[in-house]
């Protein structure tokens, strides 16, 4: 069984969610744990006593996404090796680092100086925040299923089914990220 500390790394802390998404809940016997773009879902938890404050309707909609028991047959693979940085930060071209634009904070970069990028990772048919992969690749018995190919044609690799992942007593679904062919984000 995952700890309570663990299905809190799912959790969101964006100060924006972290009301609705900042510590696991229960719903129709089971716990979830998400920040909106990973989640993982275990039997309910006995240390979980929150209930969903979540509309059932966008709940349901995404866990229609996620079977209930691991298929056959759809390419479940384990987790990559991950590049050693999960982010790519570079100076901030607008205010050349300084986080300024004359006296005013440069809106481009929030005053930081610099951007920070998320590292696709590709995986079957779709690309993965490295920084998400790391997470769910710290769990027991990881097997994702990106094989299933988006619908769109285009190279928006996005559209389509969510991809999910099992694990030792749980299950997942990992937002795939939209990046062009060349592995470069847009
Ligand atoms: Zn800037």
């Amino acid at each position: 069984m995952l700890t309570l500390a663990q299905l809190q790394l799912f959790c969101s802390t964006d100060p924006l969610r972290i009301q609705q998404l900042g510590t696991p809940f229960n719903y129709k016997g089971h716990t979830i744990a998400t920040d909106g773009r990973v989640l993982i879902r275990v039997p309910q938890h006995p240390d979980v006593i929150r209930l969903s404050v979540l509309s059932p309707k966008s709940l349901d909609d995404v866990l229609a996404y996620l079977p209930d028991a691991c298929p056959e047959d759809t390419g479940l693979c384990p987790v990559p090796g991950l590049p050693a940085e999960k982010r790519r930060v570079s100076p901030c071209t607008e205010c050349g680092g300084t986080g300024k634009l004359s006296d005013d904070v440069c809106e481009e970069c929030d005053g930081e100086g610099h951007w920070e990028d998320l590292v696709p990772v590709q995986v079957g048919y779709r690309y993965f925040d490295a920084r998400f992969l790391e997470l769910v690749g710290s769990l027991p018995g990881v097997r994702l299923a990106p094989a299933i190919p988006p619908m769109s044609t285009d190279r928006w690799a996005w559209v389509g089914p969510m991809p999910f992942f099992f694990l030792d007593g749980g299950a997942g679904l990992l937002m795939p990220m939209k990046v062009h062919a060349s592995g470069n984000q847009p």
